[in-house]
């Protein structure tokens, strides 16, 4: 099996962000562990910088550019995390960032991407494609684009989420990652498969949007119509190039979960563990509790990825 990034990616990634990123708690919980007759450790990145494991990846992947190219500045596409990410990163870096971002991007988000300096240009996101738009963009103004997940050093980065997960826990049975494009399940998979090598790691999408589950299936990545779901996260019309090549070599299984299934989960987190989950983060979670991998007695990680979600449409849900 010849991958193109390698765990050793990821342990250079954690050297970098060293005293960067937060070094996010793991919450367990006995209401869960009673719910779900497992131990379950959730990794609670919805505290890490800009709230989502995004910044992970996206700090790894300006920290590894030259001097030269980072003067000249970073350009992304992102429905939201990513976009925060690379603004924050490129705010502690001192340089400039360019965010293409879809006109239907929750308001929350697009708050704080401009709140940390970085510029925003929109598109239409059933229209328009954001790729072509942002390497027009980059031609023009020499900026070096870094994708949300189809990258090795972002996919590097979010593999220091897991790698922490299990330097504090130790032994996992499985470990189920909420799954977009990919960065998030391919850097885990490098992480989980190499220091627990027994260890078995579910992908998990939005019913509306399992192009990653039909691509494992049929053996090639497959393109979908942009879903849509509450995952805000995870609409994307297909996996990444890196990310496939990792996941299907890697991936137990992919598997996938109702918008109504979040909303419970966000309930959940809210009311018995009092924390802020996003319903794109809550997907890990929602496959457990909705038992569509048996996991009675056995210990599970579950990443949580993020928390921004707008504070009036969480209480509509939530009521
Ligand atoms: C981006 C994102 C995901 C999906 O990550 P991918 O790397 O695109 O698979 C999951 N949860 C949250 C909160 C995100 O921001």
């Amino acid at each position: 099996m010849n991958l193109p990034i390698t765990y050793n990616n990821v342990l250079e990634a954690s050297i970098r962000l060293k005293d960067k990123a937060i070094k996010t708690p793991v919450f367990t919980s006995r209401t869960a562990n009673q719910h779900s007759g497992a131990s379950l450790f959730f990794k609670c990145e919805n505290f890490q910088h800009v709230g989502a494991f995004k910044f992970r990846g996206a700090y790894n992947a300006i920290a590894s550019l030259s001097d030269e190219q980072r003067q000249k500045g970073v350009l992304t596409f992102s429905s939201g995390n990513h976009a925060q990410a690379i603004a924050y990163a490129s705010h502690l870096f001192g340089i400039q960032a360019l965010i293409v971002m879809p006109e239907d991007a929750p308001e929350i988000k697009v708050a704080a991407t401009k709140g940390y300096g970085a510029k925003i240009h929109f598109y239409d996101r059933y229209q328009q494609n954001r790729e072509v738009i942002a390497n027009q963009l980059a031609e023009e103004h020499g900026y070096s684009i870094i994708p949300p997940y189809d990258h090795p050093d972002v996919i590097a980065g979010q593999g220091t989420c897991a790698k922490e997960l299990i330097e504090e826990v130790g032994l996992l049975d499985y470990l189920f990652v909420p799954l977009g494009g990919g960065g998030l399940l391919a850097g885990s998979l490098l992480t989980a498969k190499t220091l627990l090598p027994s260890v078995k790691v579910i992908g998990v999408e939005p019913e509306a949007g399992n192009d990653a589950q039909q691509s494992l299936r049929s053996g090639q990545i497959v393109t979908i119509e942009t879903p849509k779901s509450i995952a805000d996260g995870a609409l994307t019309t297909h996996i990444g190039n890196y990310n496939f090549q990792i996941i299907r070599n890697l991936v137990d299984d992919i598997v996938t979960v109702k918008d109504n299934d979040l909303i419970s989960m966000m309930n959940f987190f809210a009311s018995r563990m009092k924390i802020i989950v996003e319903p794109t983060a809550c997907l890990g979670a929602a496959a457990v509790f909705n038992a569509l991998i048996p996991v009675k007695n056995k210990r599970v990680g579950i990443i949580l990825s993020g928390g921004n979600v707008d504070m009036k449409q969480f209480a509509q849900w939530i009521s």
